[in-house]
C-alpha cells in the first residue's frame, strides 16, 4: 500500500520540488508513495477564471472562493475517499511528530494550500477540512507547508530510510531533542570529541547521551518536559 498525495494549489510547478530529490524522489520513482499536483484554476467558472474574491466585510486582500475549492476538493476527493483533507493554515493545530506518524501510516492526505488572506471559512466547515500549522510564523502560501508536512511524512514510509534506527532516536520520538554528534577527526581547531564517545563503553555512551538530551531539552524545550517527565 503506497502514501497517495493530492495537493491543491495555484502553483503546481512547486511540487514535487524538493521533494523529487534524495531520499523521497527515489521513493516517489519507486511508487513508495505518489503525488497529485492539482491546479485549483481549472475549477473556476468564469472566463477569467476567477478563484479569489475581495473580502465580505472589507479590508486587505483576497479570499479564496469557496464554489471553486469545493469543486477542487471533490474532484481530488470523491465520496469514499477516506484520506484526511488538511488545509496548510497558520491558524491550525502545530503539526507534531505524533501527527505525522498518524499521517504515514493511513493511505495519504488531500492537502490544500491556501494563497492571499486564506479561504472561506464556509469551505472550511462544509469539506470539514483539518487546519495544519506547521509554526508561528506567516509564508505566503500553502505550498512550502505543504513541502514540509509530506517530507516528514514520507521519511516515515516503510523502506525510504535505510537505516531504521536513526529515526527513532531521533529529536522528538521520545520526547526528547537530540543529543550532539561528532565524527572524525579526532580533533577540530583544537577541540577534541568527548572522551566517552571512543571509550567503547557502550553503557557509558548511551548514558552520557541520554544526559545530554535531557539537559538541552530542559534549557533549550522547557516545554516539552513536563513535572520533570518528558511527554512521550
Ligand atoms: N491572513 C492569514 C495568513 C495568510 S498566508 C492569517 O493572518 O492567518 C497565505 C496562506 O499561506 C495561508 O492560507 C496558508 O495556506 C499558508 N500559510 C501561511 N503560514 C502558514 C503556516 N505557518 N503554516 C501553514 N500554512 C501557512
Amino acid at each position: 500500500m503506497s502514501f497517495a498525495a493530492s495537493v491543491l494549489t495555484l502553483y503546481p510547478e512547486m511540487f514535487p520540488g524538493a521533494l523529487g530529490l534524495s531520499l523521497a524522489g527515489r521513493a516517489l520513482e519507486a511508487g513508495t508513495w505518489s503525488l497529485d499536483a492539482i491546479q485549483i484554476r481549472d475549477f473556476a467558472t468564469d472566463r477569467h477564471r476567477t478563484v479569489d474574491d475581495t473580502p465580505a466585510g472589507g479590508g486587505a486582500g483576497m479570499v479564496m472562493r469557496a464554489d471553486v475549492l469545493a469543486k477542487a476538493i471533490d474532484h481530488a476527493s470523491p465520496p469514499g475517499d477516506t484520506r484526511p483533507r488538511l488545509l496548510m493554515s497558520p491558524r491550525g493545530r502545530p503539526l507534531t511528530q505524533a501527527r505525522v506518524r498518524e499521517l504515514a501510516a493511513g493511505p495519504g492526505a488531500v492537502i490544500l494550500c491556501g494563497r492571499f488572506e486564506g479561504v472561506d471559512q464556509r469551505l472550511i466547515e462544509a469539506r470539514g477540512l483539518e487546519e495544519v500549522s506547521v509554526g508561528d510564523f506567516i509564508l505566503s502560501g500553502g505550498e512550502p507547508a505543504a513541502l514540509v508536512l509530506l517530507d516528514a511524512v514520507v521519511r516515515l514510509l516503510p523502506g525510504v530510510m535505510g537505516n531504521a534506527v536513526s529515526g527513532e532516536e531521533e529529536s522528538f520520538e521520545n520526547g526528547l531533542l537530540e543529543h550532539p554528534h561528532y565524527t572524525r577527526p579526532q580533533e577540530f581547531e583544537g577541540r577534541p570529541i568527548p572522551e566517552v564517545l571512543i571509550s567503547g563503553n557502550h553503557k557509558k555512551i548511551a548514558a552520557w547521551r541520554r544526559a545530554e538530551s535531557e539537559a538541552l531539552t530542559k534549557t533549550r524545550r522547557p516545554d516539552l518536559v513536563q513535572n520533570g517527565k518528558t511527554k512521550g
